[in-house]
């Protein structure tokens, strides 16, 4: 394991300019200081600024308890149970302080109840305080532990952070399969941000990974669900999604798509899907978790839906029954809330419901609340060649046409198609659906 020395970067030799640190950060920092404690921004907000990014969020390192954080500042509250950490609210956004964390091994083993490992050596605590130098080497990577600091702007860099940002390498800081067994989830970690910074992950790092991904079985699936939803939105989704293929890490997160993949299914919706919301990120437009998932699941629900119908159930109910369990499967590994559960079977639904078109069907289809989803996701389901060609363009058209445009092309529809009333009447004779 390698040593770690302090060193100290002064102003004049770094690129951390403060007028890109958000005025609250500094704010809270200035207030910590003056009330006498130790405070320094570290993390995600250092660690952009150095590559001449934009911090997501700004994270704060404080000699102050939780308590004495929360004390100073009205505008906080106190969170958390495994990790304990305030949050200074500012409208919307919110300064994360924690205290610094002891990193001393020798606790592992007295299991004190503020730093407890499981039999699996999973931190299930980690409340102990401790020094700045500590709480550096606790920290996941040594990118990750850069500290800055407010009243001299210089950076505090225990374990060579700043030479692996040089070098544009993701390390875990210690040994890594020690940490990886602390905290699974710092493997994920390690994924998002090699596929964010488009950095190497360190050989020592990385190999681990394939071996232990299975540990991330162990994880609460509510917290599994946050780091599924940081991965895919963060603007680097399609890379994040190759490189958790690619370290045998699906199989954890989204069991039946991972089994699904291997028999066969294709990801190419997926791969769809995270190119639309990496760019609709970058346009800065929102994206919702319950289209990410309706795309991640996707090969999962159409392996089951097949394998159902052909076994002879109906396509409806085989859909209906293959969306329960492809969720109730999914669940167990990472939570849905139900606020997303619901209007992802929606999507999915309504795939089945975009072709037939007849009738009222059409303008009925066109009032649901969830159409434009299922409008989105069927162009990508196009895109990856799933469907006939000409569906989604139809329905392009529809959108924009007046009462008498539509009903012209629903007569056009009728008269083109009269194989469709003929189905209709039988639809176990329908063969497979996914194929509109
Ligand atoms: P971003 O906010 O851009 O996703 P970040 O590095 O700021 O990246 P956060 O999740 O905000 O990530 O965490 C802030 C800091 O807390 C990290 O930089 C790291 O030092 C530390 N940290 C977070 N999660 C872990 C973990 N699982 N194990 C060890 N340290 C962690
Ligand atoms: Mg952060």
């Amino acid at each position: 394991m390698p040593t770690y020395t302090r060193k100290v970067i002064p102003r004049d030799q770094h690129t951390v300019s403060r007028s890109l640190i958000s005025a609250n950060a500094k704010k809270v920092l200035a207030r910590l200081n003056e009330a006498g404690y130790e405070a320094y921004l570290v993390g995600g907000g250092v660690r952009d600024i150095l590559l001449d990014g934009r911090p997501k969020d700004f994270d704060i390192a404080t000699s102050a308890t939780p308590e004495e954080v929360h004390q100073l500042f009205r505008n906080s509250r106190l969170i958390g149970r495994r990790f304990r950490i305030v949050h200074v609210l500012f409208g919307r956004e919110v300064i994360e302080v924690t205290t610094f964390r002891g990193n001393a091994q020798e606790e592992q083993d007295d299991d004190t109840p503020d730093r407890r490992t499981n039999e699996h050596g999973l931190l299930l605590r980690d409340n102990v305080y401790g020094s700045l130098e500590e709480d550096a080497l606790r920290r996941d990577f040594t990118i990750n532990a850069l500290y800055y600091c407010i009243r001299d702007f210089s950076i505090i860099d225990f374990a060579d952070g700043v030479e692996d940002l040089k070098r544009r390498r993701v390390r875990l800081i210690g040994d890594p399969e020690t940490r990886y067994r602390e905290d699974p989830v710092r493997m994920l970690r390690a994924v998002r941000f090699a596929a964010k910074l488009n950095f190497d992950i360190a050989p020592d790092t990385e190999d681990p990974i394939r071996t232990l991904a299975p540990l991330l079985d162990h994880i609460p699936p509510a917290r599994l669900f946050e780091e599924v939803l940081k991965l895919f939105s963060a603007g680097y989704g399609l890379a994040t999604w190759r490189k958790i293929r690619a370290y045998n890490l699906l199989a954890p997160l989204f069991p039946a798509t991972a089994a699904a993949l291997a028999e066969g299914e294709s990801d190419e919706v997926i791969c769809q899907a995270l190119a639309n919301t990496d760019k609709r990120i970058q346009q800065g437009k929102s994206v919702t978790p319950y289209f990410m998932y309706a795309a991640l699941l996707w090969p999962a629900l159409q392996a089951e839906w097949k394998r159902r119908q052909d076994n002879g159930e109906a396509p409806q109910q085989a859909l209906q029954l293959a969306m329960s369990k492809v969720v109730g499967r999914q669940v167990q590994s990472t939570a849905i809330p139900k606020r997303f559960s619901a209007p992802m079977k929606e999507i999915w639904e309504l795939q089945l419901r975009l072709p037939r078109r007849q009738g009222k069907r059409a303008l009925v289809t066109l009032e649901h609340p969830r159409f434009r989803a299922a409008y989105d996701f069927l162009l990508l389901r196009e895109a990856a060649g799933e469907t006939d060609e000409g569906l989604g363009a139809w329905w392009t058209q529809f959108q924009t046409l007046d009462e008498r445009g539509r009903e012209q092309m629903l007569s056009e529809l009728t008269s083109a198609a009269p194989r469709n009333k003929r189905r209709r009447r039988k639809p176990a004779s329908r063969g497979k659906p996914p194929v509109h």
